[in-house]
């Protein structure tokens, strides 16, 4: 067919819609060949990258420093997401962010931060400026609510759009303010796609604190401790709150949790205040202590904090507190219930979602040929510390490589 010659070029190229527009989303975007596609990000929000911001506004994790292996170890299921991982490690999105001018730096505790100067907005912006130079569009204001007849994607109830490819993702379930309200599953659950109810991942847990504990020691720290599920045992800082507990040694142990929570009503994890101790250390130390006070023996030759020898003060009777092997027993592993979790919205991140079994080794859905899901909105999980955003950025690599390669 010849083309009039002042009617528009018709383009060959295959369409790709993409519906949200956080993390995932714009990892996709920037690697997809828009040579070989053309490409439109449809977002309900006035702007994209809304969660992206909020997970700015705290210690901004982009990623984490670990070689890439042991990184891999950290996702759970493991098998997942290793090869997305393997394709675009943590050092390729650091050399990314570098390349599109935002350098980055491994800080304590193996976290990767953007340097100093730059802010999260900047890190947005600059991710954006690379995506309207290779002429991604964007709509934004545009809510997926649907698929026509024709499984065509539906926007804001009424209007459809006829693309080759749709590419999903639309982020979990937590942080309704940004968005991701994960109020999308009901369309899923519809078309008897595999689906999970979300649950809280990376949040805090809920104890029943004695009255007179909490009047003193919300908002206190346990620093350099270990957590330990029945399944797990993760170190870092825990903070006692009103609620209970919350903290990056919790948050890794959340799945366990959730699983005893769900089997049991309850669930067990037990703090060792003194992770480079043996118990024999202990006692040696109480024992060999010249402090009057097993207070003293505590506070000076242990090291301990007030809050931390409350609890240990709570567990025990007197008895049992003046007695130095249950106490050393006790330091090592001092056994707290839980008895929920904090409410789903104030989740760092959500499993649940799309169901592993619904897609298949490029996050297509087997029901639904050239639909794709990506990023947080499937049921995988990791622990805080710049996990979650890397594999929502290895997804968004690995799909936009493996459509690359589709089309010569
Ligand atoms: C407080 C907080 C701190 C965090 N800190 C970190 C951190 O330091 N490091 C780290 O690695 N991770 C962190 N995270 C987690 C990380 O931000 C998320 O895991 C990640 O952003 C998920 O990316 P995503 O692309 O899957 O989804 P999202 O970024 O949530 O994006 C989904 C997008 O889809 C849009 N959308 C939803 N429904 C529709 C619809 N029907 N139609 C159109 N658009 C729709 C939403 O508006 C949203 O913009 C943090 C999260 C929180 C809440």
């Amino acid at each position: 067919m010849h083309q009039h010659s002042n009617s528009p070029p018709i383009s060959l190229k295959k369409r790709i819609s993409i519906i949200g527009g956080g993390s995932a989303a714009l990892a996709f975007a920037a690697h997809i060949n828009t040579e070989k596609f053309d490409v439109v990000i449809y977002e309900k929000n006035k702007a994209l990258g809304r969660k992206f911001l909020v997970a700015g506004a705290g210690g901004f994790n982009l990623t984490h420093g670990s070689n890439i292996l042991d990184m891999v170890k950290q996702y759970e299921p493991q098998d997942f997401l290793e090869q997305a991982l393997l394709q675009f490690s943590n050092e390729d999105f650091r050399h990314w962010l570098k390349v599109i001018g935002i350098e980055t730096y491994v800080g304590s505790s193996n976290r990767v931060f953007p340097i100093k100067s730059i802010k999260p907005i900047e890190v947005l912006q600059a991710i954006l400026k690379n995506l309207k130079h290779k002429g991604i569009q964007i709509q934004t204001g545009k809510q997926w609510t649907g698929w026509n007849p024709d499984n065509f994607i539906q926007l804001n109830g009424s209007e459809h759009i006829e693309s080759d490819i749709v590419v999903y993702a639309l982020g979990g379930g937590s942080w309704k303010v940004s968005g991701s309200d994960g109020s999308w599953l009901s369309f899923f659950k519809d078309k008897n796609i595999p689906n999970l109810d979300f649950k809280a991942a990376n949040c805090a847990f809920e104890i029943q604190w004695p009255s007179d504990f909490i009047s003193h020691h919300a908002g206190k720290a346990l620093k350099n401790i270990t957590l330990s599920s029945s399944r797990k045992t993760y170190k870092g800082e825990l903070s006692i709150t009103t609620l209970g507990l919350e903290g990056n040694a919790i948050y890794p142990l959340s799945s366990d949790i959730q699983s005893d929570l769900a089997a049991y009503g309850k669930a067990q994890v037990s703090i060792d205040f003194k992770p480079m101790f043996t118990e024999k250390d202990l006692l040696n130390k109480l024992e060999k202590s010249k402090a009057k006070s097993i207070n003293d023996k505590l506070k000076t030759d242990l090291v301990l904090s007030n809050t931390a020898i409350q609890l240990i003060k709570n567990h025990l009777d007197k008895d049992s507190y003046a007695n130095y092997e249950v106490l050393a027993k006790t330091i090592k592993q001092l056994p707290l219930t839980l008895i929920a979790s904090a409410p789903i919205d104030e989740a760092i991140s959500t499993t649940g979602g799309i169901d592993l079994e619904a897609i298949d080794e490029n996050f297509q859905l087997k029901a639904l040929p050239n639909h794709y899901c990506l990023g947080e909105m499937l049921d995988w999980n990791a622990p805080t510390g710049g996990y979650l955003l890397q594999a929502c950025f290895s997804m968004g690599v690995k799909l936009a490589r493996h459509l690359n390669d589709q089309v010569s």
